[in-house]
């Protein structure tokens, strides 16, 4: 066993030869990106196995491409799963996941702080395809327990939560949910990626990341991953993900691999990074609360603690005293931050989560979650922490 920064660079790395009858010998060292559709079969009878039997071999690129395999193996290695699968986005991922273990007349339990279009999935879709769901505050595993009906057949929990960073206990939820039968335990990884935290190992049954954020870490790929155990993989992949087509392109699973074999130091600056910027927020007379689990201060921080290989991640959430009008200063007159959605890039980005990522949720519902109007999210980027607080702070001058 290798350490993980060794893993991301070298774990089921191709080393893609040239086949067939190419001369001169080239050994490409970055595998190459197999831009292809489809795929020139042996003979009839290799034909007919291999649209039968879509993981042994490649017969066409919606079913399995040699870049996103690539891909899928080193995400398998990095959460420490049997198998994993790559999607065309976070929300590709997430509804492949959702429902490959979900049929109608079903109840589904929700975090009550989740991404807001995972929000939208349970609530606007399949909640119209008669699937039921209970929103509960997932950081204490007796609201799950008291949630669960004799139909409960999905847990999804988000842990570090957006927007809000709330930690939920995975193993406490885990025995909590396998002590009842048929119901799996998914659990949206995307804040802490693989090199914080690894939920499978505290009993997940699958494990999902928007890989657009931290996993991709420079903010030009949309992609997902899910990883878990063979058959549930299977699952995902043969029927749901190849009849929903959100399949991930070559070229998106190849970038996409460039940028994680930075992902170790990149996380190890932003853990620094945004430590130093929680610490100066907490102590802005013009912020009411910041919300970083490795604050203290954090309600959840001993479970952040506990689950979290040492580091909290680069997410932070704030409340600025004044409201909008406080928070249409900030957002307008940062300049090292960027005003965009998304987050984990290797810069640092700003969102209002009311408005934002979240405003699909209604008032009540985002009040009773700590989503308040006057929230900002900081996606702590790698930069000088000293010029991240400078311009934070001769922003919130101005208010
Ligand atoms: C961004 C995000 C998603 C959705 O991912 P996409 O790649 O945008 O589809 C899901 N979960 C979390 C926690 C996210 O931050």
């Amino acid at each position: 066993m290798m350490g993980i920064n060794t893993d991301l660079l070298h774990a089921e790395q191709v080393h893609a030869e040239l086949w067939g009858t190419y001369e001169p010998h080239a050994m490409a060292h970055v595998s190459p990106i197999y831009q292809t559709s489809t795929y020139v079969l042996k003979d009839f009878d290799s034909a007919v196995y291999l649209n039968q039997h879509v993981e042994d071999g490649f017969a066409y690129s919606r079913f399995g491409n040699p870049s996103t395999d690539e891909l899928e193996k080193k995400i398998a290695h990095l959460e420490h799963a049997e198998s994993a699968l790559a999607a065309a986005s976070g929300l590709g991922a997430i509804s492949t996941a959702a429902m490959s273990c979900i049929k109608a007349g079903d109840h589904v339990i929700i975090g009550d702080v989740i991404y807001g279009c995972s929000y939208t999935l349970f609530a606007k879709v399949l909640s119209h395809m008669g699937i039921e769901y209970t929103r509960v505050d997932t950081s204490k595993v007796e609201n799950i327990e008291q949630a669960i009906r004799p139909n409960t057949t999905l847990v999804y929990v988000e842990t570090p939560a957006n927007p809000t960073l709330k930690i939920s206990d995975i193993q406490a939820i885990s025995d909590c949910v396998h002590s009842h039968k048929g119901i799996t335990l998914i659990v949206d990884s995307t804040f802490a990626s693989p090199y914080l935290q690894n939920p499978l190992d505290l009993g997940a049954d699958l494990v999902v990341h928007s890989a657009t954020k931290y996993l991709c870490g420079h903010g030009n790929v949309v992609a997902g991953v899910i990883a878990g155990d063979k058959e549930r993989i299977h699952t995902c992949r043969m029927p749901y993900l190849q009849c929903f087509g959100a399949v991930l392109d070559p070229f998106a699973a190849w970038q996409l691999m460039n940028g994680m074999k930075t992902l170790g130091i990149r996380m190890e600056r932003h853990c620094q990074n945004a430590m130093k910027v929680a610490k100066y927020l907490e102590n802005h007379p013009k912020i009411e609360r910041v919300y970083y689990p490795g604050l203290e201060s954090h309600p959840t921080h001993e479970i952040a603690k506990k689950q979290m290989h040492g580091g909290y991640g680069g997410m932070m959430s704030a409340d600025i005293k004044g409201g909008l009008d406080a928070v249409r200063t900030v957002m307008n007159n940062v300049k090292v931050f960027s005003l965009a959605t998304s987050l984990g890039n290797v810069d640092s980005l700003i969102q209002h989560s009311p408005t934002m990522s979240h405003f699909d949720m209604t008032p009540e519902e985002r009040y009773a979650s700590e989503i308040y109007d006057g929230q900002v999210r900081l996606s702590i980027g790698i930069e000088d922490a000293e010029d991240l607080i400078a311009d934070l702070d001769q922003a919130l001058a101005l208010i």
